[in-house]
């Protein structure tokens, strides 16, 4: 009937695991005892391994609640703090170590805390128990310690000392039993002495007849009675040696213990008294063992309690929704591959071309600036000769060989920009900032782990494809780099759109002045400043130094500002200027293409563009329409455990919470069914022993 502790030290653990509520509590044995009485010594000895905290100051200020379970074949011992996760720790000194970490991180002002620890023990020489450790009762506070230690102590063992707990007072043989700070807090909440297991330790430090009376104590009658044990492990040089590291020091506890008892015959095997570790070992397995079978029918029907109310809870507040973390993500997966298929549905070719003539437009923008709209205007020092910027721009003159240069080294400017990188960039950055609006809008924004996942699969897909497409891309529009043909419809096309593009940059070029404007404080204050910037570049004022401190009554930055302004005014009426150029009928023809390099220029983007957005939707959008949501069932799929998958779900507290009610009912109706199973087995066991 071992399976019966083994099976309910299980379910105890279980109900751990999922934060169990107070009235739900397993019986489990309490270990009392004052400092000093030998407590930890005879936990020692039955676990086998030194590892409790030691040292003059150390009190114990938590309760350790230790699981042992038996391993029959396994070979090696370890321990493990399920709440922790240091996974399995194999050597005892480092259980130690962490148990006294744990201790020493309470806060001396607070005493003790009575948030457990869990420890479990793993080893085939242990038998299956649950045992809970308590700080021991101290007589005097000491120096340092808080005057209120003493009551803490108490108090926090009273709480664990109920029933239907069992109690295992230890009491040392060298001091009276009725001093026994164990024995009196037990005999308060156990006054029949019906589950208090006591322990007499030291009994080799008392006179063997001494310690046989302790044993039959007739004050406080125990039913489950006493045990003698000499749990102080030998210190002979040898033994030290041998204990020292891991070994198991169960042998050498018996060994030192037999050796006591069987040299005095107080305690022959024939004497009614019970001595040793084993012995003790064994009641505790029994007592443990009767306890939980008597409390399974009161445990399962609290469970089966919770069970309800976490049903209800299921179904109020989540319409009985089933939930796993795995199913959620899978759903949220495939929800937003769904809403990448929508997206790679909308955005093809049409809207890279969109995208690169926009940027190409921009470049030819520059590209007329520099060579055909330049006139140093930026500085108001020194003065200019010119007077009016619309009238003196220089005429283009077909015949002149300049103007084929010039011409040429544009054509040659736009061809050669290093067209490859510059849309592998620019459609890359687009398709990374359309990912992050679909994440934004899908489950996952609220999951920074997969946000952060999906965006390294997109930025490094697109990377990779970036590298070798701007290679690729920059071949395909070689031919362009050496000569340029157009048919007439293109030409055409090309004024039309430069039209456009003039004009807008024509708006721009006013509304930036009208920011200008709002920046100075008013169109009046403007005008001036730009009418002295005039002067200065006219020659009409002349300017001491160079106008860093400010002149003719404006502050530096109000000539800044102007310069601002007057070189707004002067582009946008260049603009003016050749908008009007561009529609003129001049420029209705191909044949006059030196008159008009804007729209040149603009028919050569064109053609780039439309290689470009070809090459790029075949190599780049089809490419990465395939490979990314295959590289999001990597990421977010085959390379995550059990607890990554976990981990995520729970990132959501709303569905942590849904989570929580799930696992919750899951585990109790898991444990109820383990419970009956018990209760069953336990019944047949009873009918079968005549027992009732
Ligand atoms: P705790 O404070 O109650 O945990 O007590 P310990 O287990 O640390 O023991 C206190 C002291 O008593 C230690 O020095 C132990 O070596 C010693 N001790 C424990 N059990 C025995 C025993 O059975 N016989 C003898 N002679 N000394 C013991």
């Amino acid at each position: 009937m071992m399976l019966l502790t083994k099976k309910m030290i299980q379910i105890r653990s279980l109900l751990q695991s999922i934060g169990q509520s107070e009235s739900l509590t397993l019986p489990s044995i309490v270990v009392i005892g004052s400092q000093s009485s030998g407590k930890s010594s005879v936990l020692e000895a039955i676990v086998g391994h030194e590892f409790l905290p030691k040292g003059n100051n150390m009190v114990t200020r938590r309760p350790i609640e230790l699981t042992l379970v038996n391993t029959p074949n396994a070979q090696a011992e370890f321990a493990e703090f399920p709440a922790m996760g240091l996974g399995r720790i194999t050597d005892f000194s480092q259980v130690q170590k962490t148990l006294t970490d744990l201790n020493l991180a309470v806060p001396a002002e607070q005493c003790v805390s009575d948030e457990p620890i869990q420890l479990q023990i793993y080893s085939p020489n242990v038998p299956d128990l649950s045992l809970i450790d308590l700080p021991g009762y101290i007589q005097v506070t000491g120096m340092d310690q808080p005057p209120e230690l003493k009551e803490k102590i108490a108090a926090l063992c009273e709480k664990y000392i109920q029933p239907p707990n069992v109690i295992l007072a230890i009491s040392a043989a060298d001091v009276d039993l009725a001093n026994s700070t164990a024995l009196r807090a037990s005999r308060r909440v156990d006054p029949r002495g019906e589950r208090t297991i006591g322990v007499i330790t030291k009994m080799d430090l008392v006179d063997a007849n001494r310690g046989l009376s302790m044993l039959m104590d007739k004050k406080y009658p125990l039913r489950l009675g006493y045990v003698g044990v000499v749990c102080r492990v030998p210190t002979s040089g040898a033994t030290m040696l041998f204990n020292r590291g891991n070994s198991n020091i169960s042998d050498a506890v018996v060994k030192n213990e037999k050796a006591y008892f069987s040299s005095h015959p107080e305690f022959a095997p024939n004497s009614p008294v019970s001595t040793g570790t084993l012995t003790l070992k064994q009641k505790l397995m029994h007592v443990l063992e009767q306890t939980m079978a008597s409390s399974l029918k009161e445990t399962s029907e609290v469970v089966r309690q919770e069970l309800a109310e976490a049903t209800y809870e299921f179904k109020v507040q989540y319409n009985d929704r089933p939930l796993s973390a795995e199913t959620y993500l899978a759903e949220s997966l495939d929800s937003f591959k769904h809403s990448f298929r929508g997206f790679a549905d909308d955005f093809g070719r049409e809207q890279v071309r969109a995208l690169l003539k926009h940027e190409l437009d921009q470049q030819v923008l520059n590209i007329l600036a520099q060579k055909y709209w330049n006139r140093p205007l930026e500085d108001i020092t020194p003065p200019l000769p010119e007077t009016d910027p619309l009238t003196d721009l220089p005429k283009a003159d077909p015949e002149h060989p300049l103007w084929h240069l010039k011409l040429d080294t544009s054509t040659s400017s736009l061809t050669k920009l290093g067209i490859g990188r510059l849309a592998t960039t620019v459609v890359a950055a687009s398709l990374q900032t359309h990912i992050d609006s679909l994440i934004g809008n899908s489950t996952f924004a609220a999951h920074p782990f997969a946000r952060q996942a999906i965006t390294e699969a997109s930025t490094s897909i697109l990377r990779d494809l970036s590298y070798d497409i701007a290679d690729e891309l920059e071949i395909c529009v070689k031919p362009y780099k050496y000569r340029i043909h157009l048919e007439d419809s293109e030409w055409s096309k090309g004024r039309e759109n430069i039209s456009k593009v003039l004009k807008n940059e024509l708006k721009d070029c006013e509304n930036a002045i009208k920011y200008v404007e709002d920046q100075v404080g008013g169109k009046r204050k403007l005008r001036d400043v730009m009418g002295f910037i005039d002067r200065v570049r006219s020659g009409q004022v002349v300017l001491e130094g160079n106008g860093v401190g400010g002149a003719g009554g404006f502050s530096a930055a109000l000539l800044t500002k102007g310069r601002e302004a007057v070189f707004l005014r002067d582009r946008a009426g260049i603009i003016r200027l050749r908008l009007t150029a561009v529609k003129s009928k001049q420029c209705a023809s191909k044949n006059n293409k030196y008159y008009c390099p804007e729209v040149f220029l603009d028919a050569v983007a064109d053609k780039l563009t439309t290689t470009a957005d070809l090459f790029l939707d075949a190599e780049m959008l089809s490419k990465f329409y395939y490979s990314f949501p295959r590289e999001l069932d990597t990421r977010l799929g085959r390379s995550l455990t059990k607890s990554d998958i976990e981990r995520f779900a729970r990132e959501d507290p709303k569905i942590k919470r849904h989570l929580d009610v799930v696992r919750r009912k899951e585990l109790l109706e898991h444990v109820l069914k383990e419970m009956e199973g018990l209760r069953q087995l336990e019944n047949g066991a009873r009918v079968r022993s005549g027992r009732r």
